[in-house]
Protein backbone atom coordinates (compact mmCIF):
# COMPACT_ATOMS: atom_id res chain seq x y z
CA UNK A 1 0.00 0.00 0.00
CA UNK A 2 1.34 3.80 -0.46
CA UNK A 3 1.12 6.95 1.63
CA UNK A 4 0.98 10.07 0.25
CA UNK A 5 2.84 12.34 3.20
CA UNK A 6 2.02 16.17 2.42
CA UNK A 7 3.76 19.34 4.01
CA UNK A 8 0.60 21.78 5.38
CA UNK A 9 1.95 25.29 5.74
CA UNK A 10 2.45 26.39 1.94
CA UNK A 11 1.10 23.21 0.25
CA UNK A 12 -2.59 23.23 2.23
CA UNK A 13 -2.95 26.00 4.01
CA UNK A 14 -1.05 29.62 4.21
CA UNK A 15 1.57 29.75 6.81
CA UNK A 16 0.25 30.54 9.73
CA UNK A 17 2.71 32.46 11.66
CA UNK A 18 2.61 35.00 9.00
CA UNK A 19 -1.24 35.13 8.49
CA UNK A 20 -1.29 35.85 12.06
CA UNK A 21 1.08 38.51 12.03
CA UNK A 22 -0.91 40.70 9.50
CA UNK A 23 -4.16 40.06 10.96
CA UNK A 24 -2.86 41.28 14.16
CA UNK A 25 -0.48 43.31 12.96
CA UNK A 26 1.91 42.52 15.07
CA UNK A 27 5.02 42.83 13.13
CA UNK A 28 7.86 40.87 14.71
CA UNK A 29 5.58 37.85 14.65
CA UNK A 30 6.67 37.91 10.59
CA UNK A 31 10.00 36.07 11.22
CA UNK A 32 10.63 33.09 9.89
CA UNK A 33 13.47 30.62 10.32
CA UNK A 34 14.76 32.61 7.33
CA UNK A 35 15.59 35.65 9.54
CA UNK A 36 16.17 33.77 12.96
CA UNK A 37 17.68 30.48 12.36
CA UNK A 38 18.00 29.45 15.43
CA UNK A 39 13.77 27.72 16.28
CA UNK A 40 14.00 28.10 19.76
CA UNK A 41 15.18 31.64 20.18
CA UNK A 42 12.61 32.02 17.05
CA UNK A 43 9.82 30.58 19.23
CA UNK A 44 10.88 31.88 22.66
CA UNK A 45 10.55 35.39 20.76
CA UNK A 46 7.31 34.10 19.53
CA UNK A 47 5.88 33.49 22.62
CA UNK A 48 7.00 36.58 24.67
CA UNK A 49 5.21 38.47 21.63
CA UNK A 50 1.91 36.36 22.43
CA UNK A 51 2.48 37.28 26.43
CA UNK A 52 3.10 41.14 25.53
CA UNK A 53 0.24 41.13 23.12
CA UNK A 54 -2.18 39.39 25.93
CA UNK A 55 -3.08 36.85 22.95
CA UNK A 56 -3.83 33.69 24.55
CA UNK A 57 -5.01 30.04 22.94
CA UNK A 58 -8.45 31.53 22.75
CA UNK A 59 -7.33 34.54 20.79
CA UNK A 60 -5.09 33.11 18.77
CA UNK A 61 -7.82 30.08 17.80
CA UNK A 62 -10.41 33.11 16.63
CA UNK A 63 -7.72 34.76 14.48
CA UNK A 64 -6.78 31.33 12.84
CA UNK A 65 -10.00 30.65 12.42
CA UNK A 66 -10.46 33.53 9.97
CA UNK A 67 -8.41 32.11 7.76
CA UNK A 68 -8.78 29.66 4.67
CA UNK A 69 -7.29 26.71 3.13
CA UNK A 70 -5.37 27.61 -0.26
CA UNK A 71 -7.63 27.60 -2.81
CA UNK A 72 -8.63 24.16 -4.70
CA UNK A 73 -6.61 22.85 -1.26
CA UNK A 74 -9.59 20.96 -0.08
CA UNK A 75 -10.52 19.17 -3.54
CA UNK A 76 -6.55 17.64 -3.91
CA UNK A 77 -6.88 16.91 -0.66
CA UNK A 78 -10.26 14.74 -1.33
CA UNK A 79 -9.01 13.81 -4.57
CA UNK A 80 -5.83 12.48 -2.62
CA UNK A 81 -7.59 10.22 -0.12
CA UNK A 82 -9.78 8.61 -3.10
CA UNK A 83 -6.43 7.01 -4.27
CA UNK A 84 -3.87 7.05 -1.40
CA UNK A 85 -3.63 6.92 2.77
CA UNK A 86 -2.97 10.56 3.51
CA UNK A 87 -0.50 11.42 6.26
CA UNK A 88 0.16 15.35 7.04
CA UNK A 89 3.46 15.59 8.49
CA UNK A 90 4.03 19.57 9.85
CA UNK A 91 6.06 21.31 12.04
CA UNK A 92 3.03 23.00 12.97
CA UNK A 93 1.41 23.34 16.47
CA UNK A 94 -2.15 20.86 16.75
CA UNK A 95 -3.17 24.19 18.52
CA UNK A 96 -3.38 26.37 15.31
CA UNK A 97 -3.60 23.93 13.07
CA UNK A 98 -7.47 22.71 14.06
CA UNK A 99 -8.95 25.86 13.16
CA UNK A 100 -7.66 25.05 9.11
CA UNK A 101 -8.08 21.35 9.91
CA UNK A 102 -11.65 21.84 10.15
CA UNK A 103 -11.95 22.87 6.43
CA UNK A 104 -9.97 20.30 5.13
CA UNK A 105 -12.33 17.46 6.35
CA UNK A 106 -9.68 16.71 9.63
CA UNK A 107 -6.99 14.39 7.97
CA UNK A 108 -4.42 12.73 9.95
CA UNK A 109 -2.27 15.30 11.30
CA UNK A 110 1.06 14.45 13.46
CA UNK A 111 2.52 17.60 13.98
CA UNK A 112 3.84 19.39 17.76
CA UNK A 113 2.61 20.69 20.73
CA UNK A 114 1.86 23.82 22.62
CA UNK A 115 1.59 24.15 26.72
CA UNK A 116 -0.92 25.98 27.85
CA UNK A 117 -2.01 27.72 31.28
CA UNK A 118 -5.48 27.49 32.61
CA UNK A 119 -5.37 30.93 31.86
CA UNK A 120 -5.32 30.45 28.19
CA UNK A 121 -1.49 31.45 27.95
CA UNK A 122 0.70 29.58 25.91
CA UNK A 123 3.46 29.09 28.17
CA UNK A 124 5.72 26.53 26.34
CA UNK A 125 5.83 24.31 22.78
CA UNK A 126 6.59 20.80 22.77
CA UNK A 127 8.92 19.47 19.85
CA UNK A 128 7.56 16.08 19.32
CA UNK A 129 10.41 14.44 18.17
CA UNK A 130 13.95 15.54 16.58
CA UNK A 131 13.77 15.55 12.43
CA UNK A 132 9.85 14.56 12.89
CA UNK A 133 9.09 14.57 9.02
CA UNK A 134 11.78 12.50 8.30
CA UNK A 135 11.47 10.15 11.55
CA UNK A 136 7.63 9.43 10.08
CA UNK A 137 9.04 8.26 6.69
CA UNK A 138 11.40 5.92 8.49
CA UNK A 139 8.77 4.59 10.62
CA UNK A 140 6.43 4.11 8.14
CA UNK A 141 8.85 1.87 5.51
CA UNK A 142 9.56 -0.03 8.97
CA UNK A 143 5.83 -0.63 8.71
CA UNK A 144 6.20 -1.53 4.64
CA UNK A 145 4.12 1.28 3.24
CA UNK A 146 5.62 2.96 -0.17
CA UNK A 147 5.88 6.72 0.54
CA UNK A 148 5.05 9.32 -1.71
CA UNK A 149 6.05 12.81 -0.23
CA UNK A 150 5.25 16.78 -1.32
CA UNK A 151 6.46 20.06 0.38
CA UNK A 152 7.22 23.44 -0.39
CA UNK A 153 10.55 23.86 1.59
CA UNK A 154 13.92 23.21 3.42
CA UNK A 155 12.43 21.38 6.45
CA UNK A 156 10.54 18.80 4.18
CA UNK A 157 14.05 18.34 2.21
CA UNK A 158 14.92 14.94 4.56
CA UNK A 159 11.74 13.68 4.27
CA UNK A 160 11.80 14.08 0.59
CA UNK A 161 14.77 12.48 0.41
CA UNK A 162 13.81 9.28 2.85
CA UNK A 163 10.46 8.82 0.86
CA UNK A 164 10.44 6.52 -1.82
CA UNK A 165 9.32 9.66 -4.32
CA UNK A 166 9.49 13.16 -3.36
CA UNK A 167 7.85 16.04 -5.19
CA UNK A 168 8.03 19.92 -4.54
CA UNK A 169 5.26 21.80 -4.66
CA UNK A 170 5.18 25.86 -5.08
CA UNK A 171 8.91 25.60 -3.98
CA UNK A 172 10.94 29.31 -3.91
CA UNK A 173 13.50 29.01 -6.92
CA UNK A 174 16.60 28.63 -4.39
CA UNK A 175 15.04 25.09 -3.00
CA UNK A 176 14.16 23.88 -6.77
CA UNK A 177 17.72 24.83 -7.76
CA UNK A 178 19.46 22.79 -5.03
CA UNK A 179 17.20 20.12 -5.35
CA UNK A 180 16.70 19.65 -8.98
CA UNK A 181 16.14 15.93 -8.01
CA UNK A 182 12.71 16.02 -7.22
CA UNK A 183 10.28 17.26 -9.80
CA UNK A 184 8.89 20.87 -8.82
CA UNK A 185 5.57 21.89 -9.67
CA UNK A 186 2.92 24.99 -8.70
CA UNK A 187 -0.46 23.49 -9.37
CA UNK A 188 -2.44 21.16 -7.72
CA UNK A 189 -4.04 19.61 -11.34
CA UNK A 190 0.17 19.28 -12.07
CA UNK A 191 0.59 17.52 -8.37
CA UNK A 192 -2.20 15.41 -9.14
CA UNK A 193 0.04 14.07 -11.98
CA UNK A 194 3.23 13.73 -9.99
CA UNK A 195 1.76 11.79 -7.64
CA UNK A 196 -0.39 9.36 -10.21
CA UNK A 197 3.78 8.92 -11.86
CA UNK A 198 5.19 8.36 -9.08
CA UNK A 199 2.72 5.85 -7.88
CA UNK A 200 3.56 2.07 -8.68
CA UNK A 201 -0.33 1.24 -8.89
CA UNK A 202 -2.32 2.30 -12.25
CA UNK A 203 -4.53 4.89 -10.44
CA UNK A 204 -6.60 7.77 -12.88
CA UNK A 205 -6.99 11.52 -12.66
MG1 LIG B 1 5.80 24.22 4.24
Amino acid sequence: MELACLDLEGVLIPEIWIKFAEKTGIEALKATTRDIPDYDELMTMRLGELAKHKLGLNEIQEVIATLSPMEGAREFIDWLRERFQVVILSDTFYEFAGPLMKQLGYPTLLCHKLTVDDTGRVTDYNIRQANPKRQCIVAFKSLYYRTIAAGDSYNDTTMLAEADAGILFKAPQNVIEQFPQYPAVHTYSDLKREFLKASIRDLAL
